[in-house]
């Protein structure tokens, strides 16, 4: 259903090799189990691949095992990180026609959120990987125009 390829705007990213309907769980995000406290330690040093799974753990994706790791973050994304009991699942968010690549919302917070700059194709990028609930909240990029202007979620589909 998916492979590894140059990406469109940031290194390696998957690609659809086939048509994935809306709502297919595409892959898991496969990592390590670590505590809040291990989590901090590791961002710490660099490590981008960590994501929530609940209050009391993340997942530590980083190992060359979890092909998740390719996914890269847009701003306008085809998929989604959905949280089942202990599995991060990346879920088709609409239908992806194959050849396409895949891509989620990061979603980080805006604790460090400048680390993470975005260069993503989307219509409506705002200019880091920052999840949408708090793009408002965030100095207005370049040319872009203003926030208020921008819908709310894609409109591609
Ligand atoms: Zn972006």
């Amino acid at each position: 259903m998916i492979r590894v390829g140059p990406s469109g705007w940031a290194g390696q990213g998957l690609f659809a090799t086939e048509t994935i309907p809306a709502g297919t769980r595409v892959l898991p995000y496969q990592g390590e189990r670590i505590s809040k406290a291990e989590s901090q330690r590791r961002k710490a040093n660099g490590n981008n691949y960590i994501f929530r799974l609940n209050y009391a753990w993340d997942i530590d994706g980083s190992s060359l095992e979890n092909t998740a790791r390719y996914l890269n973050h847009s701003c306008e994304p085809n998929c989604r990180a959905e949280i089942d009991r202990e599995t991060i699942w990346l879920v088709a968010e609409r239908t992806i026609p194959p050849g396409e690549e895949l891509c989620f919302n990061y979603g980080f917070d805006l604790s460090d959120y400048e680390r993470f700059p975005c260069r993503c194709k989307a219509r409506v990028c705002c200019g880091y990987m920052l999840a949408r609930e708090f793009w408002g909240q965030i100095p207005q990029p370049r040319g872009e125009g203003t926030f208020s202007a921008w819908g709310e979620g894609s409109d591609r589909e």
